[in-house]
Protein backbone atom coordinates (compact mmCIF):
# COMPACT_ATOMS: atom_id res chain seq x y z
CA UNK A 1 0.00 0.00 0.00
CA UNK A 2 1.27 3.59 -1.31
CA UNK A 3 0.09 7.11 -0.32
CA UNK A 4 0.96 10.50 -0.68
CA UNK A 5 2.32 12.39 2.35
CA UNK A 6 -0.93 14.46 2.08
CA UNK A 7 -2.73 12.35 3.42
CA UNK A 8 -1.25 11.22 6.43
CA UNK A 9 0.02 13.47 8.77
CA UNK A 10 3.06 11.53 10.50
CA UNK A 11 5.42 9.09 9.47
CA UNK A 12 2.61 6.24 8.21
CA UNK A 13 4.24 3.64 6.59
CA UNK A 14 3.00 4.68 3.31
CA UNK A 15 3.76 7.68 2.46
CA UNK A 16 6.63 8.91 -0.15
CA UNK A 17 9.85 8.16 2.13
CA UNK A 18 9.26 4.65 2.55
CA UNK A 19 7.40 3.25 -0.68
CA UNK A 20 10.63 1.27 -1.00
CA UNK A 21 7.81 -0.76 1.61
CA UNK A 22 5.39 -1.00 -1.16
CA UNK A 23 8.06 -1.77 -3.64
CA UNK A 24 12.16 -2.52 -3.56
CA UNK A 25 12.23 -0.63 -6.76
CA UNK A 26 11.25 2.60 -5.11
CA UNK A 27 14.52 2.51 -3.09
CA UNK A 28 16.89 2.32 -6.37
CA UNK A 29 19.51 4.49 -7.99
CA UNK A 30 18.01 5.97 -11.16
CA UNK A 31 14.18 7.92 -9.45
CA UNK A 32 11.98 10.01 -10.51
CA UNK A 33 11.00 13.35 -10.43
CA UNK A 34 14.17 15.25 -10.21
CA UNK A 35 15.37 18.71 -9.80
CA UNK A 36 17.23 19.93 -12.97
CA UNK A 37 20.03 22.54 -12.52
CA UNK A 38 19.88 24.53 -16.13
CA UNK A 39 23.41 25.32 -15.40
CA UNK A 40 24.35 21.42 -14.92
CA UNK A 41 22.75 20.48 -18.24
CA UNK A 42 25.13 19.50 -21.39
CA UNK A 43 23.59 20.59 -24.44
CA UNK A 44 22.96 17.35 -26.98
CA UNK A 45 22.45 18.14 -30.27
CA UNK A 46 20.85 14.64 -31.05
CA UNK A 47 17.71 16.15 -29.25
CA UNK A 48 15.50 17.09 -32.24
CA UNK A 49 12.25 18.13 -32.40
CA UNK A 50 9.92 15.53 -31.49
CA UNK A 51 7.70 14.20 -34.47
CA UNK A 52 4.32 13.87 -33.23
CA UNK A 53 1.73 11.99 -35.46
CA UNK A 54 -1.91 11.10 -34.43
CA UNK A 55 -1.63 13.99 -31.83
CA UNK A 56 -4.72 15.67 -33.81
CA UNK A 57 -6.88 12.11 -33.54
CA UNK A 58 -10.15 12.93 -31.36
CA UNK A 59 -11.06 10.38 -29.18
CA UNK A 60 -13.43 9.03 -26.52
CA UNK A 61 -11.34 8.31 -22.97
CA UNK A 62 -12.24 7.53 -20.40
CA UNK A 63 -11.22 9.70 -17.23
CA UNK A 64 -10.72 7.64 -13.66
CA UNK A 65 -10.21 9.06 -10.16
CA UNK A 66 -7.68 6.59 -9.49
CA UNK A 67 -5.14 8.66 -6.86
CA UNK A 68 -3.94 10.94 -9.87
CA UNK A 69 -7.27 11.64 -12.67
CA UNK A 70 -5.91 9.38 -15.41
CA UNK A 71 -6.83 8.95 -19.05
CA UNK A 72 -6.44 5.99 -21.14
CA UNK A 73 -5.72 6.79 -24.78
CA UNK A 74 -5.87 4.91 -27.92
CA UNK A 75 -3.02 3.81 -29.40
CA UNK A 76 -2.81 5.38 -31.95
CA UNK A 77 -1.11 8.61 -31.31
CA UNK A 78 2.96 8.20 -31.81
CA UNK A 79 5.90 10.15 -30.95
CA UNK A 80 9.27 9.92 -32.63
CA UNK A 81 12.63 11.74 -32.96
CA UNK A 82 13.35 14.19 -29.94
CA UNK A 83 16.50 11.89 -29.20
CA UNK A 84 14.44 8.70 -29.21
CA UNK A 85 15.77 5.55 -29.99
CA UNK A 86 12.47 4.30 -31.32
CA UNK A 87 8.77 5.29 -32.32
CA UNK A 88 6.39 5.18 -28.95
CA UNK A 89 2.84 5.24 -28.80
CA UNK A 90 0.53 7.28 -26.24
CA UNK A 91 -0.87 4.46 -23.62
CA UNK A 92 -2.65 7.08 -20.51
CA UNK A 93 -2.20 10.92 -19.69
CA UNK A 94 -2.41 12.20 -16.16
CA UNK A 95 -1.99 15.25 -13.77
CA UNK A 96 -0.01 15.62 -10.39
CA UNK A 97 -0.97 18.69 -8.60
CA UNK A 98 -0.99 20.48 -5.44
CA UNK A 99 -3.45 22.41 -3.32
CA UNK A 100 -5.24 25.91 -3.67
CA UNK A 101 -2.30 27.55 -1.88
CA UNK A 102 1.16 25.35 -2.25
CA UNK A 103 2.97 24.27 -5.96
CA UNK A 104 2.41 20.45 -7.16
CA UNK A 105 4.83 19.47 -9.73
CA UNK A 106 6.69 16.69 -9.62
CA UNK A 107 9.58 17.50 -11.42
CA UNK A 108 11.37 21.25 -10.38
CA UNK A 109 13.55 23.65 -12.64
CA UNK A 110 16.18 25.09 -10.99
CA UNK A 111 14.62 24.47 -7.17
CA UNK A 112 11.56 25.99 -8.53
CA UNK A 113 8.28 23.62 -7.83
CA UNK A 114 5.89 24.91 -10.62
CA UNK A 115 2.77 26.70 -8.90
CA UNK A 116 0.23 24.01 -10.15
CA UNK A 117 -0.36 20.35 -11.81
CA UNK A 118 2.15 18.30 -14.04
CA UNK A 119 1.09 16.98 -17.09
CA UNK A 120 2.57 13.16 -17.77
CA UNK A 121 1.89 11.72 -21.77
CA UNK A 122 2.77 7.98 -20.65
CA UNK A 123 3.92 6.09 -23.97
CA UNK A 124 5.48 2.49 -24.68
CA UNK A 125 7.84 1.38 -27.36
CA UNK A 126 5.74 0.93 -30.52
CA UNK A 127 5.81 -2.78 -30.44
CA UNK A 128 4.89 -3.46 -27.05
CA UNK A 129 1.36 -3.77 -26.25
CA UNK A 130 1.11 -3.45 -22.55
CA UNK A 131 3.14 -1.38 -20.14
CA UNK A 132 4.27 -4.23 -18.17
CA UNK A 133 6.24 -5.68 -20.99
CA UNK A 134 7.97 -2.30 -21.84
CA UNK A 135 8.69 -1.75 -18.24
CA UNK A 136 11.04 -4.60 -18.41
CA UNK A 137 12.55 -2.61 -20.52
CA UNK A 138 15.07 -0.07 -19.41
CA UNK A 139 14.16 2.16 -22.29
CA UNK A 140 10.46 0.83 -23.06
CA UNK A 141 8.34 3.69 -21.50
CA UNK A 142 9.13 7.48 -22.73
CA UNK A 143 6.88 9.93 -20.38
CA UNK A 144 6.57 13.68 -21.72
CA UNK A 145 6.31 15.98 -18.93
CA UNK A 146 4.47 19.14 -18.91
CA UNK A 147 3.94 22.03 -16.66
CA UNK A 148 0.97 24.32 -15.99
CA UNK A 149 1.26 28.38 -15.08
CA UNK A 150 -1.72 30.32 -13.64
CA UNK A 151 -3.17 32.36 -16.53
CA UNK A 152 -5.09 35.26 -16.14
CA UNK A 153 -7.95 33.71 -18.83
CA UNK A 154 -9.36 30.35 -19.11
CA UNK A 155 -7.57 27.89 -21.41
CA UNK A 156 -10.48 27.02 -22.97
CA UNK A 157 -9.10 23.86 -24.88
CA UNK A 158 -9.30 22.38 -21.71
CA UNK A 159 -12.83 22.62 -20.87
CA UNK A 160 -13.51 18.97 -21.71
CA UNK A 161 -11.10 18.02 -19.12
CA UNK A 162 -12.17 20.36 -16.17
CA UNK A 163 -15.95 19.80 -16.74
CA UNK A 164 -15.46 15.82 -16.32
CA UNK A 165 -13.48 16.03 -12.87
CA UNK A 166 -16.87 17.36 -11.16
CA UNK A 167 -18.17 13.68 -12.35
CA UNK A 168 -15.21 11.77 -11.09
CA UNK A 169 -14.88 13.79 -7.43
CA UNK A 170 -15.36 10.23 -5.16
CA UNK A 171 -11.88 8.00 -5.54
CA UNK A 172 -12.49 5.47 -8.37
CA UNK A 173 -15.27 7.29 -9.94
CA UNK A 174 -14.78 7.44 -13.51
CA UNK A 175 -16.70 8.78 -16.53
CA UNK A 176 -16.35 9.25 -20.45
CA UNK A 177 -14.62 12.00 -21.51
CA UNK A 178 -16.06 14.46 -24.11
CA UNK A 179 -14.11 14.31 -27.44
CA UNK A 180 -10.53 15.22 -27.24
CA UNK A 181 -6.94 15.22 -28.93
CA UNK A 182 -3.57 15.12 -26.75
CA UNK A 183 -2.78 18.05 -29.14
CA UNK A 184 -5.42 20.07 -27.73
CA UNK A 185 -3.65 19.55 -24.32
CA UNK A 186 -0.70 20.85 -24.98
CA UNK A 187 1.51 24.21 -26.20
CA UNK A 188 1.54 24.47 -30.08
CA UNK A 189 3.45 22.09 -31.87
CA UNK A 190 6.17 24.85 -32.56
CA UNK A 191 6.94 25.74 -28.91
CA UNK A 192 7.72 22.14 -27.90
CA UNK A 193 11.48 22.18 -29.21
CA UNK A 194 12.89 23.14 -25.70
CA UNK A 195 13.36 20.08 -23.49
CA UNK A 196 15.27 18.57 -21.00
CA UNK A 197 16.01 14.66 -21.23
CA UNK A 198 17.46 12.31 -19.00
CA UNK A 199 16.73 8.49 -17.46
CA UNK A 200 14.85 7.97 -14.59
CA UNK A 201 11.34 5.92 -13.60
CA UNK A 202 7.93 5.88 -12.89
CA UNK A 203 7.18 8.59 -10.04
CA UNK A 204 4.28 6.06 -8.12
CA UNK A 205 5.48 2.72 -6.94
CA UNK A 206 6.41 0.12 -8.70
CA UNK A 207 8.91 3.21 -9.20
CA UNK A 208 10.22 0.78 -12.09
CA UNK A 209 13.37 1.99 -14.05
CA UNK A 210 12.43 2.29 -17.32
CA UNK A 211 11.38 5.76 -18.50
CA UNK A 212 13.18 8.07 -20.74
CA UNK A 213 11.76 11.51 -19.09
CA UNK A 214 11.23 14.27 -21.32
CA UNK A 215 10.87 17.78 -19.38
CA UNK A 216 8.92 20.88 -21.87
CA UNK A 217 10.33 24.28 -21.06
CA UNK A 218 7.32 25.69 -22.64
CA UNK A 219 4.31 25.61 -20.22
CA UNK A 220 0.40 25.54 -20.12
CA UNK A 221 -1.59 28.07 -18.96
CA UNK A 222 -4.76 27.30 -16.96
CA UNK A 223 -7.44 29.88 -14.80
CA UNK A 224 -7.30 29.48 -11.23
CA UNK A 225 -11.00 28.43 -11.47
CA UNK A 226 -9.67 25.12 -13.55
CA UNK A 227 -6.94 24.54 -11.33
CA UNK A 228 -9.22 24.82 -8.59
CA UNK A 229 -11.34 22.15 -10.15
CA UNK A 230 -8.34 19.39 -9.15
CA UNK A 231 -8.60 20.45 -5.72
CA UNK A 232 -12.18 19.25 -5.23
CA UNK A 233 -11.26 15.44 -5.97
CA UNK A 234 -11.25 12.81 -3.06
CA UNK A 235 -9.21 10.42 -1.99
CA UNK A 236 -10.02 6.62 -0.98
CA UNK A 237 -11.02 8.25 2.67
CA UNK A 238 -12.86 11.45 1.48
CA UNK A 239 -10.03 13.66 2.52
CA UNK A 240 -9.59 16.00 -0.74
CA UNK A 241 -6.92 15.09 -3.22
CA UNK A 242 -4.27 17.55 -3.04
CA UNK A 243 -0.65 17.20 -2.99
CA UNK A 244 -0.41 14.02 -5.81
CA UNK A 245 3.24 14.51 -5.92
CA UNK A 246 6.66 12.49 -5.55
CA UNK A 247 9.62 14.90 -3.89
CA UNK A 248 12.56 14.60 -5.87
CA UNK A 249 14.50 12.30 -5.83
CA UNK A 250 18.79 12.00 -5.75
CA UNK A 251 20.31 12.27 -9.07
CA UNK A 252 23.16 9.83 -8.15
CA UNK A 253 25.29 10.86 -10.95
CA UNK A 254 23.13 11.23 -14.08
CA UNK A 255 23.34 13.92 -16.44
CA UNK A 256 20.06 15.69 -17.85
CA UNK A 257 20.58 16.54 -21.23
CA UNK A 258 19.13 19.91 -23.19
CA UNK A 259 18.37 20.34 -26.38
CA UNK A 260 19.35 22.89 -28.98
CA UNK A 261 16.47 24.96 -28.44
CA UNK A 262 16.38 24.97 -24.92
CA UNK A 263 17.13 28.47 -23.07
CA UNK A 264 17.65 28.28 -19.55
CA UNK A 265 14.14 29.38 -18.32
CA UNK A 266 16.03 32.32 -15.43
CA UNK A 267 18.63 33.25 -17.85
CA UNK A 268 15.68 34.26 -19.92
CA UNK A 269 13.96 36.23 -16.93
CA UNK A 270 17.57 38.07 -16.13
CA UNK A 271 17.68 38.99 -19.82
CA UNK A 272 14.30 40.22 -20.15
CA UNK A 273 15.03 42.18 -16.77
CA UNK A 274 18.49 43.26 -18.62
CA UNK A 275 16.72 44.95 -21.24
CA UNK A 276 14.13 46.44 -19.65
CA UNK A 277 16.22 48.44 -17.49
CA UNK A 278 18.19 48.95 -20.45
CA UNK A 279 15.40 50.21 -21.82
CA UNK A 280 14.30 52.36 -19.35
CA UNK A 281 11.02 50.18 -19.05
CA UNK A 282 11.24 49.02 -15.58
CA UNK A 283 9.10 51.22 -14.35
CA UNK A 284 6.48 49.51 -15.94
CA UNK A 285 6.15 46.46 -14.18
ZN1 LIG B 1 2.98 11.05 -13.39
Amino acid sequence: DWCYQSQFSCDHQCNPNKWDHANSDCDGRYQSPINVVTRKTLLDERLTPFKFTNYQQIFRGFIKNNGHSQVGVPHLSTISGGGLSTTYKAVQFHLHWGNSKGPGSEHTIDGEQYPMEQLHIVHMKHHYTDLSTALADQEGVAVLGFFYEKSNSANRKYDPIITSLRSIKAADGNTSLPPVSLAQLLPPEQNLTSFYRYKGSLTTPGCTEAVVWTLFENTIPLSSDQLRAFFDLKFHDGKPMVDTFRPVQPLNGRQVFRSGATVALTSTALLVAALASALGLSQLN
